[in-house]
């Protein structure tokens, strides 16, 4: 352990017992290459802790049936589990309603839905819709496919090199034009979070709604969604310790009224005839065919194990991790941090003058110790970097002190073979 770091580390380690949180986690048991397992992709996906694994058998084992249209016992217990999950997350946002709370694949799909619901109906030739340079391309191509179909216009918010969003530049391109935002919250390239309550009442005072991309966020910061009064928010459950192939759009309900149906099929409507269909209530209306029904069970027990933590107390370690690898990097040779802004979440991203990322991965993939190297689907951000990828370790609930120790080793290894 590096002595300058030791003593705030010690000290919090007796509060938050992250040896006991590991064994909830069974993936963490497990050897890579002859080592034990050092998981820093957690900004890719988490995994998933023995609860959520169990809830999300027990639906496949006890009580599996569609929901929503059986009178059968089966039946009404999945509908009542899937909708109590519903309810979770209702709370674990703060949402006003159930009915704001739509069920998709993903943070990708929850934005797609809204580019093209909300953007078709919308957006109109020569207005302007806003996001920023570190936007995931989930959160760039669907409003260039909607910009490209209506001629609107993207424009782009530029950052520092810092990484951080220049507001100034925000406050010019804001205009008459401009008919809806969109940016990310915490940014999955560079981890630092994003001035968003500024950005959604500047965006208020000019009646432009908001949508926040909280992919990262949604596992690091408490969120409130009638305090930060977004428009739309948009988070999956895989980075959440939550299954994959699920995730929640949360809309303000005058906005989903409003809003056309984004798929057709069973669930979302009220009536059918061959004339026409009558859609259903919210949230059904934009939940078309059977979803993951284990999934949104899987999410809801997701939350409730990350409740029982304390989302506080997992910010607050992922924090010193953080801070303590900042530290431990910093005096690499040749490394450069990119993304260096004052509030981060656990995102640690960086580039070796003279060693190429994917080099980086695959030498540390030996040592047992998993991380992303790439573009990270942020090709724009690499760009404006003037990096062609970096390497990240992003850090989770259950990782530790140690684990930080075995990444900065690797990559001392990696200096003398390569440097
Ligand atoms: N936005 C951000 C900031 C992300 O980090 C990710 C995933 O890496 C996404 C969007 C896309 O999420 P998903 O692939 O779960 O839809």
């Amino acid at each position: 352990m590096h002595n300058k770091n030791s003593t705030l580390v010690e000290s919090y380690s007796k509060l938050y017992d992250v040896r006991k949180i590991r064994e909830d986690f069974p993936i963490l048991k497990i050897m890579v290459h002859g080592k034990p397992l050092v998981y820093l992709d957690n900004a890719a996906t988490t995994q998933k802790p023995q609860y959520v694994i169990d809830k999300t058998n027990n639906y496949y084992e006890k009580y599996n049936a569609n929901i929503h249209r059986g009178v059968h016992a089966l039946s009404q217990e999945a509908t009542e589990a899937f909708e109590s999950s519903r309810i979770i997350i209702k709370n674990f946002i703060n949402a006003l309603g159930k009915n704001e709370i739509i069920f998709t694949r993903g943070t990708t799909e929850s934005i797609n839905l809204v580019a093209s619901s909300y953007g078709r109906k919308n957006i109109k030739e020569g207005d302007e819709i806003i996001i920023s340079t570190m936007e995931h391309h989930s959160n760039i191509v669907p409003w260039q496919m909607l910009c490209a179909e209506k001629n609107a216009k993207l424009r782009i918010i530029p950052i520092n090199e810092e990484g951080e969003i220049i507001f100034e530049e925000f406050e010019k391109m804001i205009n008459e034009k401009t008919k809806f935002v969109s940016v990310v919250y915490a940014s999955n390239s560079l981890g630092n979070v994003n001035p968003v309550k500024k950005i959604i009442s500047l965006a208020h005072s000019y009646n432009i709604p908001v949508m926040l991309d909280a992919a990262q966020a949604v596992n690091h910061l408490k969120i409130d969604v009638q305090q930060l009064d977004c428009d739309f928010l948009a988070f999956s459950g895989h980075k959440l310790y939550g299954p994959t192939g699920i995730g929640i759009l949360y809309g303000k309900v005058n906005h989903l009224e409003a809003m056309p149906p984004y798929q057709g099929g069973g669930d979302m409507i009220s009536k059918v005839t061959f004339e026409e269909t009558t859609y259903n209530e919210l949230p059904h209306k934009f939940e078309a065919g059977t979803p993951d029904i284990a999934g949104a069970i899987g999410l809801g027990a997701a939350i409730e194990y990350i409740e029982k933590i304390g989302l506080e107390n997992i910010a607050y370690h992922e924090n010193i991790l953080l801070e303590y690898a900042t530290k431990a990097v910093s005096d690499l040779q040749g490394l450069r941090i990119i993304g260096t802004a004052k509030e981060k979440i656990g995102v640690l991203s960086f580039h070796f003058e003279n060693v190429h990322p994917h080099d980086v991965g695959t030498f540390l993939d030996f040592e047992g110790v998993a991380i992303r190297t790439g573009h990270h689907c942020t090709q724009p951000l690499m760009r404006r970097f003037g990096v062609p990828a970096t390497s990240r370790a992003s850090f989770g609930m259950y990782n530790t002190i140690e684990e930080v120790d075995v990444l900065v080793n690797g990559l001392k290894k990696i200096l003398e073979v390569f440097g």
